[in-house]
């Protein structure tokens, strides 16, 4: 099948890189040098990070709480 797309991803528990088809993004994938088993995601991208999203949640609560204090006088 043509267009077959892989990204690179670091197996967080060994380090080394392996190849991870688009289509197994989010899910549980199992490295094939170690057998760890991790969420794929494409670090590239930064969007499926859960501690990256949760971290822009964070920031973004922090904000409006400094906005919020600061508009009052
Ligand atoms: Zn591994």
């Amino acid at each position: 099948m043509p267009g077959t797309t892989y990204f690179v991803q670091e197996c967080p528990t060994c380090g080394r890189r392996l190849e991870v088809r688009v289509e197994y993004l989010g899910k549980k994938i199992a490295c094939r040098h170690c057998g760890a088993r991790f969420e794929a995601f494409d670090a590239s991208s930064g969007e499926c990070l859960p501690s990256n999203s949760s971290l822009a949640l964070l920031a973004r609560a922090k904000t409006l709480i400094d906005t919020a204090a600061g508009s009052k006088s």
